[in-house]
């Protein structure tokens, strides 16, 4: 099983679940509808990496995304993780209707800073990516169609979150291509205060 870190000790999350589409702009750089309900989607213990690997040249796309750990059913620590994706896949198979596995769920597309327990608003984290010193994300769950709370009632009212489980919560606009050699540095913060960040080069 595949790990992550929370507030230096090791946890097994069973599954990512993801949500889509959680960002106006986003859905808009990438000609997609807002949904009536939030699009939900699974990765597997099994895609958690602790490196970026870049794939075929421009074939992986990065996505920065306010991640949560669930604790007892609540949302009880955060990080900084990178939903990556095969961008050209996942209009494919999106175009004919098929599940986005191949796209989503593949080794190595679930990458995390520490998780660190929170106390406070919720609403109030936000996230910054910089790829190479330059501003490449930035977003909050100010900007969110759907909130952590109401991401985690939507959840558990059809599947059941293990302790340790991620749910990430949608990328804002602002994605693009990994690239190998690119310096990736992902922050967290709870209004003006770093909370986690994490730095990766991408192999
Ligand atoms: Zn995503």
């Amino acid at each position: 099983m595949k790990s992550v870190r929370l507030d230096g000790n090791e946890v097994f999350p069973s599954k990512i679940v993801c949500i889509g589409r959680n960002y106006v702009a986003h859905i808009h750089e990438l000609g997609n509808e807002i949904p009536a309900e939030p699009v939900i989607f699974i990765k597997p213990n099994s895609a958690i990496a602790e490196e970026i690997r870049s794939g075929e040249p421009g074939e992986i796309h990065f996505e920065g995304e306010i991640s949560f750990l669930v604790r007892a059913g609540k949302l009880a620590a955060v990080a900084f993780g990178l939903d990556l994706t095969k961008r050209d896949l996942q209009s494919r198979l999106k175009a004919k209707g098929l599940p986005w596995e191949r796209a989503k769920a593949f080794d190595g597309a679930a990458v995390f800073s520490e998780f660190v327990s929170f106390n406070g608003q919720v609403n109030d984290l936000r996230l910054e990516l910089h790829i190479n010193d330059q501003l490449a994300q930035q977003g909050g769950c100010e900007l969110m169609i759907y909130k952590p709370a109401d991401i985690i009632r939507e959840v558990q009212g059809f599947l059941s979150c293990e302790d340790g489980d991620v749910i990430m919560t949608g990328t804002p606009a602002g994605v693009g291509p990994v690239r190998a050699g690119d310096r990736f540095s992902g922050k967290i913060f709870a209004g003006k205060e770093l909370l986690t960040a994490a730095s990766w080069v991408v192999q």
